[in-house]
């Protein structure tokens, strides 16, 4: 037999401590499930991290659910409430533990859904994939892009993918994200001479020289955004110069910097901009880029109203469309799907000590997915 009820789901994924990239059973866990449904199972593991792509149904259309099943580290087990992270603790609504709300809730969720639409519909009827990996919350090279490079290389294409990435901002069903910006860093090191501070003629001042340049970056307005996105943002992360002492003028400074972009940008103007800003103020500097997402936006159609419809039904309430927020497996997925969008649980406990979610939001969030297979399959 297999659970069918979210929250017992949820208690057995919560059992395995899947800290990225280590699946500890819960790949296995959902593989079952899947084939007990008379689904095809198909393992894409790589490294150390586990990928499961999972085929129900053979109707025509074809909506994927994709998430992670790895989790961020506990941190110390005395600061939770049972000082078990690895247990789901339940008091009163609330429910805790590492990972019920990104995401394994929403896994719960969804195979609780599924297992009730697919009991009640015929087979043709519908096409429900799975993508889950144990590598999203970690560098994810080898988590869901090698399932997207499968599918490339197979031709096969997502008509519709929903992200169970915790995306509610107060309330369950206050936002569904539609895009996510990019992600562009630079280490840059500027050259100097270093030297006897007495002495500033025989030496180059780094910290000078680099000062005017990266003002001049942390002021620009790069844009002011468009109609899904907010305006493209540079913070300086670290600044690091100077030997410790205060009669020395360093020879280098290093700094990194990170870009969150929108779809107004991309990599390459973004990196032209900045080096031409470091060549006009004369700077000896070299650097490096690490490009890590590019933005997307998803085309907002059948998918976007049919989540929207489901959760004005049983919440209530009308979602916010957002592109806000980190990097999520969508940079990779949305290569391949027509429409995607991100829909779970309350982001505002995410990788805290005491990660929390509630009975009743589980609850409508598996009644939510519900609807919208119903929705996408019964028309
Ligand atoms: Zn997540």
């Amino acid at each position: 037999m297999i659970q069918t009820n979210p929250l017992e789901i949820l208690a057995k994924l919560i059992e395995m401590p899947s800290v990225t990239p280590d699946q500890a059973g819960t790949v296995d866990y959902i593989e079952n499930i899947i084939t007990h449904l008379g689904g095809i199972v198909e393992r894409i593991d790589s490294g150390n991290t586990a990928n499961l792509l999972a085929t129900i149904g053979t109707g025509e259309e074809t909506l994927a659910f994709a998430g992670h099943v790895d989790v961020v580290p506990s941190g110390n087990h005395d600061k939770w409430l049972n000082q078990n992270p690895f247990k789901l603790h339940q008091h009163g609504d609330n429910l805790v533990g590492r990972g019920v709300v990104d995401m394994k809730g929403a896994i719960a969720a969804f195979l609780s859904a599924l297992i009730s639409f697919t009991n009640n519909t015929p087979m043709d009827k519908y096409k429900i994939m799975l993508i889950i990996t144990s590598d999203e919350e970690g560098p994810a090279t080898d988590g869901t892009i090698k399932v997207v490079e499968k599918l490339q290389r197979e031709g096969r294409h997502l008509d519709y993918c929903i992200i169970g990435e915790p995306t509610s901002s107060s309330i369950f069903g206050d936002t569904i994200k539609v895009g996510r910006r990019g992600s562009l860093t630079g280490e840059l090191t500027v050259f100097g001479k270093q030297g006897h501070i007495a002495y500033p003629d025989l030496c180059i001042n780094p910290i000078h020289k680099a000062l005017p340049a990266l003002s001049e970056l942390s002021q620009l307005v790069w844009d002011n955004g468009n109609e899904h996105f907010p305006s493209t943002s540079l913070q300086f992360a670290n600044l690091n110069s100077g030997l410790g002492v205060t009669n020395v003028i360093p020879g280098q400074l290093i700094t990194n910097f990170n870009f969150r972009y929108n779809t107004i940008h991309n990599a390459e103007d973004l990196i032209l901009k900045t080096e031409t800003i470091l060549k006009k103020h004369q700077l000896d500097y070299s650097i490096t880029w690490k490009h890590s997402a590019k933005p997307f936006l998803t085309k907002v159609a059948g998918l976007v109203e049919v989540c929207k419809d489901a959760i004005e039904e049983i919440c209530n309430i009308t979602p916010d469309l957002k592109t806000d927020g980190g990097t999520s497996d969508g940079r990779f997925l949305i290569d391949v799907s027509n429409e995607l969008v991100e829909l779970g649980l309350l982001n505002t406990t995410a990788h805290q000590i005491n990660e929390t979610t509630t009975i009743s939001d589980l609850t409508q969030l598996t009644e939510v997915y519900n609807r919208i297979l119903c929705k996408i399959f019964n028309g």
